[in-house]
């Protein structure tokens, strides 16, 4: 019997005596020498046997001759249950066979009636030490253990336990033709709370992303595990359906979308979910996880709090992106890159006041392809900071090269990832490169995104005041779809706010977005901030806007983004002459 005990938990001592005179003198001698022990008394063996069983005590002191149950048959059943239970036994003096009994018994200490006190004493305190002995290593090995298998901030199993139950849960479902699910999932932008809050809040965020995955899986057998970092791998054995696998991911992504309250603090963070199943998406467990943490990958993909099932044409999309990535390091040298550009009106006045310069690729094999589809890895590879001193080079000389063909001097209006904006050296950048192509600053603007206010917001805003003081313009773009808590755009030396496309798309039908539409233009106008529309493709969107009083815009319905070539000051003509809106005046 292995029962675990704290180090320092009481040590319960059994005293079995029938002669109750006896009994009374000796329990007092061990409460007076031993008071941390918890003593309990029997009169004969059989009773001696029942409290073994239901409290079983550390150190057992039996007399040999008692009525119902002698000492050597109590002890005999004892030892049957526990081997290692240890017992004093009292003996008198010439009871040789009991002596002999016994020592074949394994009683460790024998006393010899009549019973002198520093015997007995000594015998308890041989006792008590290897018990101390054996607790200390008992709660070294737990401890060892607890290293082994469990990650020690979470306190949940960890990827070794995770991968043996993952094994044996295999087994199980193969012998029993059952379905077994694998979650693989990570925390978006973890890395940068990380950075920004301190590695305490980020230890203390996992803690409580650890308890919420728990609460998320209510079987006993579904199993929570941390794979390290920000990864977390849950197993669901026993399914009848994919379907179950399915509930759960669901599940998850909307306890996540609650707060998580760590102290002083909420956070929000999103998380995408990868399912691999047993036994259509591989048959052991490595694979499981390998494709789970593919389907992870898809689903990241395609946005933030997502889920997504393996399926095999995945291995073709992990390829793909490989062969991407390859190609997206020598596009650069071999010229691929080109701007595209894109004007943006003043419905008011029908004037061009900016141009955005967007990104394309002229892929040698697959074509022109989107910043969609490159820039994220362009991020995530950091080939981005290269390709985005370009772009903003390129776009600054186009636009110098406008105003030296006289065309209506218009800002150009360029994108900035995050990771741009992060580095120390962008505005020394952004210098160089005004300086170098000779457009005045105020020609020039840069277009960052909410996501960066997640980043050390006293560097960023040290960068773009730089910038702001240099005269360069700054707008928020795609503004409304990230974690914005509004009281920074006070702080923020920004001009303008680009309502993201998401809401105008339905401007006109859609309750939500009107409403959110309206209250951005409105609270841009209280903030003395400027307000553009992305992404307004017709005259009923142009209109509805307009009436919400934004009369800056962009979109398919003027100019789709075309190439420096095809660019005129006049690309927005069949708007001006054909659709003009009611009450507006055109110069
Ligand atoms: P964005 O900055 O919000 O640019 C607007 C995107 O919406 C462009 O897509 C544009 O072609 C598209 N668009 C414009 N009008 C309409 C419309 O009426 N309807 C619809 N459905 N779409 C419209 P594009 O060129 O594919 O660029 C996508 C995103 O890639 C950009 O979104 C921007 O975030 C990023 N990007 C583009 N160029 C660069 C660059 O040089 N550097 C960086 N870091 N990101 C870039
Ligand atoms: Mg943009
Ligand atoms: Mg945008």
């Amino acid at each position: 019997m292995d029962t675990p005990v704290a180090e320092n938990s009481a040590v319960t001592l059994l005293y079995v005596e029938d002669n109750q005179a006896i009994q009374k003198l000796v329990a007092r001698m061990i409460i007076r020498r031993f008071p941390q022990l918890k003593l309990v008394l029997a009169e004969n063996g059989q009773e001696g046997l029942d409290h073994f069983i239901t409290m079983h005590p550390d150190i057992i002191i039996t007399d040999i001759q008692m009525p119902v149950m002698d000492g050597i048959q109590m002890s005999r059943k004892i030892k049957a249950i526990d081997k290692g239970a240890k017992i004093i036994a009292i003996t008198a003096f010439g009871d040789v066979d009991s002596l002999v009994e016994s020592i074949n018994l394994g009683i460790n200490h024998y006393v010899l009636k009549p019973i002198k006190n520093e015997k007995l004493t000594a015998a308890i305190e041989e006792l008590l030490k290897d018990i101390q002995m054996a607790r200390q290593l008992r709660m070294q090995n737990e401890y060892i253990l607890q290293m082994a298998y469990y990650d020690s901030l979470t306190g949940l199993p960890n990827r070794q336990l995770f991968k043996e139950i993952l094994h044996q849960s295999l087994a199980h479902a193969q012998r029993h033709k059952r379905l077994l699910a694998v979650l693989f999932l990570d925390l978006d932008r973890f890395k940068v709370i990380n950075d920004t809050l301190g590695h305490a809040v980020g230890d203390q965020l996992l803690k409580a992303v650890a308890l919420r995955l728990k609460q998320c899986c209510r079987r006993d057998e579904e199993m929570v595990s941390r794979r390290g970092g920000d990864e977390f791998i849950i197993l669901l054995p026993d399914l009848d359906s994919a379907q179950e696998a399915v509930n759960v991911a669901r599940k998850i992504i909307d306890a996540f979308a609650i707060a998580f309250v760590i102290p002083d603090r909420e956070l929000f963070i999103n998380t995408c979910i990868g399912i691999s199943l047993f036994p259509n998406d591989g048959d052991d467990g490595e694979t499981l996880i390998k494709n789970a943490d593919m389907a992870m990958y898809c689903a990241k993909e395609q946005g933030r709090n997502r889920y997504h099932l393996y399926n095999p044409s995945m291995d073709t999309h992990a390829a793909w992106r490989h062969d991407m990535e390859n190609s997206l390091r020598m596009a650069q040298q071999r010229g691929e890159f080109f701007l595209n550009y894109q004007p943006e009106v003043n419905v008011k006045t029908g004037r061009i006041f900016s141009v955005e310069a967007l990104l394309r690729w002229q892929h040698p094999e697959l074509g022109l392809v989107l910043p969609n589809q490159f820039i994220h890895l362009a991020e995530e590879t950091g080939l981005i900071m290269a390709l985005g001193e370009w772009a903003l080079r390129a776009a600054c000389a186009q636009n110098k090269a406008w105003q030296g063909a006289r065309h209506p001097n218009q800002r150009v209006a360029v994108n900035l990832s995050p990771r741009q904006v992060q580095s120390d050296n962008l505005a020394d950048m952004v210098e160089n490169v005004l300086r170098e192509t000779q457009l005045a600053p105020r020609w020039l603007e840069l277009e960052v995104t909410e996501e960066l206010l997640l980043h050390d917001l006293e560097t960023v805003i040290r960068t773009l005041r730089r910038l702001s003081n240099l005269g360069v313009h700054i707008s928020i773009d795609d503004f409304g779809t990230g974690y914005s808590s509004l009281s920074y755009l006070k702080k923020l030396p920004i001009h303008t706010l680009k309502i993201d496309q998401s809401f105008v798309s339905d401007i006109t039908v859609n309750h939500d977005d009107s409403a959110i539409a309206k209250a951005i233009i409105t609270m841009a106008k209280s903030l003395g901030l400027n307000v553009i529309a992305e992404g307004v493709e017709a005259e009923k969107q142009m209109r509805f806007l307009y009436s919400l009083g934004c009369w800056k815009m962009q979109g398919y319905f003027f100019s789709t983004p075309v190439s420096a070539e095809e660019f005129s000051p006049f690309i927005c003509k069949p708007y001006r002459h054909n659709k003009p809106p009611q009450n507006i005046t055109t110069h």
